[in-house]
């Protein structure tokens, strides 16, 4: 499976969601989109609009941009994995770096959030990545394997297959900065590898994705690296002819 997904983060408000979202359904029909499933994760007050308009589009999913590890309860202003689901969302993204960076969010949060969002079915979309410091050091293949070690702590062969895992160095995300298409490669291939320690032959089948300032005018060489198998899109996925064309390349692939 191929996956290709927008993070809109802190912005859009509900009319802008809804022309992109109207805009996407009009250009991205099944036949156009193939093996690429499209998920859109807007920010989580326009998420039952998303939910709404997207009723009969199943191959365009909508995700959660985060979401709280317990159920229900005392937790003033967050929203749960079972309010998400309950929502409609297909899925959520867990632990991006601007939530582990300006949110406090550890490595035992996010495997928490991980665990959560798959016993309500939420398919987890699980960031990880290394800041520059790290990459300067040539830590960053053993420090971001961690990281993904960590965050899927508990989770069982049978829970796994619902598992997305979008590689993005945190120096690449929002700065025009992208991981070129080898160094891309050759952290996928390694964070595959701990996928095979832990699922066996599983891992082949669990989309690993790239994200950090990918665009159209780069995301070709990305897309046809063998262990990339998608994208995570920030940006990108506000301008509704770059994430539509990003699609078309991610098909070609
Ligand atoms: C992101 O935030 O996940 C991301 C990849 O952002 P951008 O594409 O803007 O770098």
């Amino acid at each position: 499976m191929k996956i290709l997904a927008g993070n809109w983060k802190m912005n859009t408000s509900f009319e802008e969601g809804y022309n992109l979202i109207e805009t996407l359904k009009a250009e991205l029909s099944p036949e156009r989109l193939g093996d690429v499933v499209v998920v859109i994760a807007p920010p989580s007050i326009q998420l039952t609009q998303a939910v709404d308009l997207l009723v009969d589009y199943p191959e365009l999913a909508v995700a959660a941009q985060n979401g709280h590890a317990g159920d229900y309860g005392a937790f003033t202003g967050e929203v749960s994995m079972a309010q998400l689901a309950d929502a409609g969302a297909d899925a959520v993204i867990i632990g991006h770096s601007e939530r582990r960076q300006f949110f406090g969010e550890s490595d035992s949060v996010v495997n928490k959030k991980v665990l959560s969002a798959l016993e309500q079915e939420l398919r987890p979309i699980v960031c990880v990545g290394e800041v520059l410091e790290v990459r300067k050091a040539g830590k960053h293949l053993s420090a971001v394997k961690e990281q993904l070690r960590l965050a899927l702590e508990g989770v069982s062969g049978d829970l796994a297959e619902n598992l997305v895992i979008a590689y993005e160095p945190v120096w690449a995300i929002g700065t025009g900065e992208t991981a070129t298409a080898a160094q891309a490669q050759e952290m996928h291939a390694h964070l595959r590898g701990l996928l095979r320690e832990l699922y066996g032959d599983l891992a082949d089948h669990l989309p690993i994705v790239y994200g950090g300032s990918c665009k159209p005018s780069n995301a070709a060489e990305l897309f046809a690296q063998a262990d990339v198998n998608g994208g995570l899109i920030g940006g990108a996925s506000l301008v509704a002819a770059d994430f539509i064309a990003l699609a078309d390349l991610l098909h070609k692939s």
